[in-house]
């Protein structure tokens, strides 16, 4: 069950001493507060947790400041939409908004190689409009002869060129909680040029304990990838995971399943799967045509598989991409071959804008649709 309070509400107030004094003497019932802190005001959500069908509901809305009560089914109990249109779906960070109505891009480096190319890639951004960023410091790879990533050592020069060309957030994989010390530190040692959202790759996603710490700060929001051999409800769960430590600044990615029934392609694309996560839960959804297609190849009409599965994404109403650009593929040192070409960027940006103006448009004939179906002449 969830308590919402009025925006804004005081926890020094008489009525929220009476409400939370109501709420310690209900039997076998415990309870949680979560402050969202928006733009214009804090909202603040409490969590009842144990026997909460024998709690009664009107008493509750009853007590000043309650501004609703919310029975929520057992899935996805924060991040999960109850039935509730009303609960936002939003959330703003470092001036960018992420939303189940919008869209970010975030074009970029799967992994930081040289600061050469991390500056042609960020020039490239910004000569192109663009404000987001991926960019790979904390690499997990199958091989651990592998390139794992500069981790620490290159963030400072990431960082400020990202401040050079006015990238508001990058896109950024953990894979253990110290990196988190390591961003905060590089941040503040620079002055804080940019923001970081942290990305929890797909080997992460059931990492628990990780999910936990990363759940547990408030200071960057969370990228959390769909775990590749696992279900969907796995995967949304483990956003739940962070949801219920604190955090709910969340982007849930999809990235493709390990399935040999996407050969050619590296991963089974499942970007069908963007609807489903806007239904289930208020989180805007990623999608990663990169790690999903994995391929530079056309089809016959010279489109790459990369371009079409984006819009694929896009045209279900995906609402950020992640996606691999390199300035000389060839020289990458995780994933040349998925990478597209800073000559292609102007491009993908047009496809996706044709893209994201069909998915308006289906909505739009969407309206219309429902708003026959009200008509009495309606079969
Ligand atoms: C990545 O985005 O660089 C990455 C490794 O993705 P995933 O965790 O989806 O494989
Ligand atoms: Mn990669």
């Amino acid at each position: 069950m969830i308590v919402i309070l009025e925006p804004n509400a005081d926890a020094s107030s008489n009525e929220y001493q009476q409400l939370i004094g109501h709420l310690s003497q209900l039997p076998g019932i415990q309870y949680r507060v979560h402050k969202v802190q928006g733009a214009q005001q804090t909202l603040t959500e409490i969590y009842l947790i144990g026997e909460t069908a024998t709690v009664d509901k009107e008493a509750v809305e009853a007590i000043p400041l309650v501004e609703r009560v919310i029975r929520v089914s057992e899935e996805y109990r924060i991040l999960g939409r109850h039935a509730d249109r009303s609960r936002s779906t939003s959330f703003e960070y470092n001036g960018i908004e992420f939303s189940q109505d919008n869209l970010n891009i975030f074009a970029g480096l799967c992994a930081v190689d040289t600061r050469e190319h991390v500056d042609l890639m960020m020039r490239a951004l910004k000569d192109n409009g663009q404000q987001c960023t991926r960019m790979g410091a904390y690499k997990p790879r199958t091989n651990p002869y592998s390139f794992q990533g500069h981790g620490a050592k290159c963030l400072p020069y990431v960082f400020e060129l990202a401040g050079k060309y006015d990238i508001r957030i990058i896109a950024m994989e953990i894979t253990h909680e110290n990196h988190l010390d390591e961003i905060r530190s590089a941040l503040e040692q620079t002055g804080h040029p940019t923001g970081i959202m942290v990305q929890i790759g797909t080997r992460n996603t059931q990492n628990f304990e990780l999910l936990k710490v990363v759940g547990r700060q408030q200071t960057f929001p969370v990228l959390l990838k769909r775990g590749f051999g696992i279900t969907l409800e796995e995967s949304l769960n483990a956003a739940e995971y962070l949801a219920s430590e604190g955090n709910t600044r969340i982007v849930f990615g999809l990235r493709g399943m390990k399935s040999n029934a996407g050969d050619p392609h590296r991963n089974l694309v499942d970007f069908a799967h963007v609807p489903v996560v806007k239904r289930l839960t208020r989180m805007p959804v990623c999608i990663d045509p990169s790690h999903s297609a994995g391929t530079r190849a056309a089809s016959s009409d010279n489109i790459l598989d990369i371009f079409h599965v984006t819009a694929q994404g896009v045209i279900a109403g995906a609402n950020m991409i992640l996606v691999d650009f390199h300035p000389k593929p060839e020289v990458a040192l995780v994933d040349g071959a998925q990478a597209l070409l800073l000559e292609e960027l102007p491009y993908f940006l047009e496809d996706v804008s044709i893209a994201r103006e069909a998915y308006e448009k289906r909505r739009e004939a969407c309206k219309r649709l429902n708003s026959a179906k009200t008509n009495p002449d309606w079969q």
